[in-house]
């Protein structure tokens, strides 16, 4: 059986597990900031120490194949994969999140980082759902006069000066999604580019409302095969079981 380490930390991550289990031999890593999910298989948690460890722990544990499964803003994990794999000559796969398109009546402001974001927010809106997860929040800290909805994972107390703090776990609904940003006067919708179905409905319901929705656009996709399906994942990894027979 193929030996495959899943690099993971995003719900497809957990999915493609899911769906692997009993095909291969499965690892997950993750870096272990959002709690340990229950999945089948091998987890282990914690970074690898660089591209130099990453390829060190493929050749001790003789692994066949990687998927890199995780977030498209996780752009230095999967550089690393992409060095690692080449140096100890491991087959790779990406599975990225489908790029979300803009519709006619979106109202997006695109930029290139947190920082910019943050820069230009105050311009945009004076009432914000801050959806960019909680490694960045801290990059609103000295934004003035813009009041935050901050949604997190796991709760923590007032992350920004003038914040409410709620939890949630994808997916929403565009309806919840909605009646959220009604009740809170929310005029800006500050999101990371990320793609993929389980966040998409607040776009969604931003456009329904009308609102400017401030969006951080992508990293450079990591170079080498990808795809945006478990299904293709599937198929890349038997036809690698074929080859390897
Ligand atoms: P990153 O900047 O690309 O990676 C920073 C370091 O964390 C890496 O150099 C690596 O440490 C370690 N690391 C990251 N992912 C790992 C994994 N799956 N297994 C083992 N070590 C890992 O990543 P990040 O943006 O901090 O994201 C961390 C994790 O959270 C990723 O796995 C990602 O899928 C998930 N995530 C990220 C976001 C986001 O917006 N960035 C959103 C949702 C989920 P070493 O160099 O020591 O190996």
């Amino acid at each position: 059986m193929v030996r495959l380490l899943i690099l993971g930390g995003t719900a497809e991550a957990a999915a493609l597990a899911r769906a692997v289990a009993g095909r291969a031999e499965i690892i997950t890593s993750l870096a272990g900031r959002a709690g340990v999910p229950d999945l089948p298989g091998r987890v282990r948690v914690g970074g690898f120490g660089g591209a130099a460890g990453l390829e060190a722990f493929l050749r001790a544990e003789a692994v066949d194949a990687v998927i890199d499964a995780t977030h498209p803003f996780a752009a230095r994990i999967s550089a690393h994969a992409e060095a690692a794999c080449q140096a100890a000559a491991v087959a790779r796969l990406v599975l990225a999140r489908r790029q979300w398109r803009r519709d006619a009546d979106d109202r997006w402001i695109l930029v290139d980082s947190v920082a910019e974001a943050a820069a230009r927010l105050p311009e945009i809106g004076r009432r914000a759902f801050l959806t960019v997860g909680a490694g960045d929040v801290a990059g609103f800290t000295d934004v003035r006069g813009v009041w935050f909805l901050v949604r997190l994972l796991q709760e923590r107390r007032q992350p920004l000066a003038a914040c409410a703090v709620i939890t949630g776990r994808p997916p929403f609904t565009v309806e919840a999604e909605e009646a959220l940003m009604r009740a809170h006067g929310i005029d800006v919708l500050v999101t990371k580019a990320s793609g993929g179905d389980a966040t998409y409905a607040k776009i969604e319901a931003a456009r329904r409302l009308g609102l400017a929705v401030l969006m951080i656009r992508r990293p450079p996709p990591p170079a080498g095969e990808t795809v945006e399906t478990i299904a293709a994942a599937l198929g890349w990894l038997e036809n690698l079981t074929l080859d390897s027979l």
